[in-house]
This record gives structure tokens, sequence and C-alpha cells, in this order.
């Protein structure tokens, strides 16, 4: 944040473009001088926990009215959530828990209500460990993003995997996420779960952040199998291992019992000084197995 020549902490300059290119265009112009502030509710924490600096000059995207859409096209079972709709938006809208109840249930499951009337589904990913990041997992979400060109689009996968290293997108803005509806094949009925697991109840970071959706057949065959994981510092992302021996196995006790073995040797979470790894494991696996036991039952 500026001083003035007193030395006296100055507010950053707020803009308000109208439209997503002016904002991009201010973020061009401003480099790392400019941020852009959704609902600010993550923003604000960074700050006061010396996290990042107050930036000197805030790019308020909230009055970009594209930013703001919801289309639901129940034709081709898509959805086109503007990265500015609130958490709460997505958790009261009914048409968005027909047809994605795993957003529906993972927004439920973020911070308080106040928190979640400013939050945006937009700022929750570009956490890169938003606790919605999973249930968008199973819906092969796009990104669509501004990038003072044609615009682009890159899967929420794709993006997870190189955020980290590769900063180029802190300078696009991201308009919407795009997800589509799994299909149901015939005879088959579909099982969706979706667990955030902390230590308490409710208002708690993540220990584990698991999501999943999976076709039964009537001998419970299994198919269709989606599974992701995230929570605490954890990155999210499909379990693509665990899905592939599950695919086509009947949902038993063995299947269970190999497919908890699995993730315990296979998912890599981040431990911290309060939840280690082991413990994040087990608790991944033990989540997954009981989800499979409900799903047969
Ligand atoms: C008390 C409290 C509890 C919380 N609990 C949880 C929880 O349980 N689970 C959880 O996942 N999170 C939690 N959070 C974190 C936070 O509230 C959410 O991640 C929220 O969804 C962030 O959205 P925002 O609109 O406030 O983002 P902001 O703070 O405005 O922005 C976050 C980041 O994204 C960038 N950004 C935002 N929108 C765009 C865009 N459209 N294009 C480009 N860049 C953009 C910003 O520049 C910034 O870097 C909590 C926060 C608080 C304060």
């Amino acid at each position: 944040m500026a001083a003035n020549a007193q030395g006296v902490a100055e507010a950053p300059f707020v803009w308000h473009p109208r439209s997503a290119a002016e904002a991009w265009q201010l973020k061009a112009t401003l480099g790392a001088e400019g941020v852009f502030t959704a609902g600010g509710t993550l923003l604000r924490t960074q700050w006061e926990s010396g996290l990042a600096a107050m930036p000197n000059h805030l790019i308020n995207i909230g009055e970009i009215e594209e930013l703001h859409g919801l289309e639901l096209d129940s034709e081709t079972g898509t959805g086109g959530f503007g990265a500015m709709l609130t958490l709460s938006d997505i958790r009261t809208s009914p048409q968005v828990n027909t047809r994605f109840p795993l957003l529906t249930e993972a927004a439920r499951s973020i911070a308080a209500p106040s928190i979640r009337n400013l939050a945006t589904i937009g700022g929750n990913v570009l956490s890169m460990v938003g606790d919605s990041i999973p249930a968008l997992l199973i819906y092969d979400p796009v990104l669509h993003w501004h990038d003072g060109s044609n615009g682009l689009k890159e899967p929420l996968s794709e993006w997870l995997s190189t955020a980290p290293v590769h900063a180029a997108w802190k300078e696009r803005l991201l308009i919407s996420i795009e997800l589509t509806q799994p299909t149901m094949d015939s005879n088959t009925k579909r099982f969706v779960a979706y667990h955030k697991v902390g230590r308490r109840d409710a208002f708690t970071p993540s220990v584990v952040t698991a999501a999943l959706s999976m076709q039964l057949d009537s001998d419970t065959r299994l198919s269709d199998v989606r599974l992701a994981l995230g929570g605490g510092q954890t990155i999210p992302h499909r379990l693509e291992t665990a899905e592939l021996f599950l695919n086509g196995q009947l949902a038993n006790k063995k299947t269970i019992t190999e497919v908890y073995a699995l993730i315990l040797e296979q998912y890599e979470p981040k431990g911290d000084a309060f939840v280690p790894v082991s413990y994040r494991k087990k608790a991944a696996a033990n989540l997954i197995a009981s989800e499979l036991w409900k799903a047969v039952r």
C-alpha cells in the first residue's frame, strides 16, 4: 500500500471497469500494482495475515455484467457460471441443485452465510485450493478467460496443474466456468456425494474435501466413476488411477478394500503442523470407501 509524505498508509485506488475488456486493459497497464477484486474475502485475509501486500490499485470486477450470468442449457446438459456469482447465489438456486447437486453442496459447506454472500465462485477457483473445486472437477469444468484477444478456454484440471508454476494466468480475467452434466446409461442409477471433513463440524478449514459420482447397474457394476479430492493446501485433482480401477468392477467388499489401499498408496495430500499427511490419506480413503458402501446399500 502506498504511503503519503508523512509515512501514513493510503488506501488503494479503486477502479470500476464496466466491461471485461476494460478490466483486462487496466490490469495490463497497472501490472503487479493492480489486483482484480471480486468478493475480496480471500484477498482481505491475505492482506491481514501479511501473506500479500495490499496493492496500490484494486480493480473491482463486480460491475461487469457478463461476469454475473448463470446459463443452464437442459438440451446440452451444460451450465455457464459467471465468475462473479456468489456462493450464496449458487447454494440457493434450485436449478443448479437439480443439475449440479455437488456444487450446491460444496457452496453450502464453505465459510458462513455472511462470507458466502460476498465470496464468488471465480475467487474460490482461483485460490487453487477452494472447497468448490473437487465438486467442479466432477463436471468436466472449462475456464473461460478474457486474455485481451479472442478469449481462451482451458480445462480446470489443466489450469490447476500449471497455475502454481506459471503465473501468466494472473494477467487474465476469468469470465465464467462451464460445466457439463454426466449422461446416464439406461438401466443404471447415478450416485453422487460431496464431503468436507474438518476438525470441527462447520466453519473450519478442510482436512479432506471429496466429491464423487458414479453409475451402478442392477448388479452393482460400476461405470463412469469420477473421484476428486482436495482439502487444506492440497491442490484438488481427480483420482484417475482409482477411477480406472473401479470402472467395470462390482461394488463389493473386495473392490472396496482394494480401492481403499490404492487411495492410501496413490493420494498425495499436503500435510501441515496440525494434520499430517498420513491422517489426510486415511480420511480420504475412508470417505471414498464409506461412500461406495452407501452406494450399494
Ligand atoms: C472467514 C473465512 C472463511 C472461509 N472459509 C472458506 C472455506 O471453508 N472454504 C473455501 O474454499 N474458502 C474459504 N474462504 C476463502 C474465500 O472466502 C473463498 O475462497 C472465496 O470464494 C474467494 O472468493 P472472493 O470473491 O472473495 O475472491 P477475492 O478475494 O476477491 O479474490 C481471490 C483471488 O482471485 C482473484 N480473482 C477473483 N476473481 C477473479 C476473476 N474473475 N478473474 C481473475 N482473477 C480473479 C483475485 O485477484 C485474488 O487473487 C474463507 C474466507 C474467510 C474470510
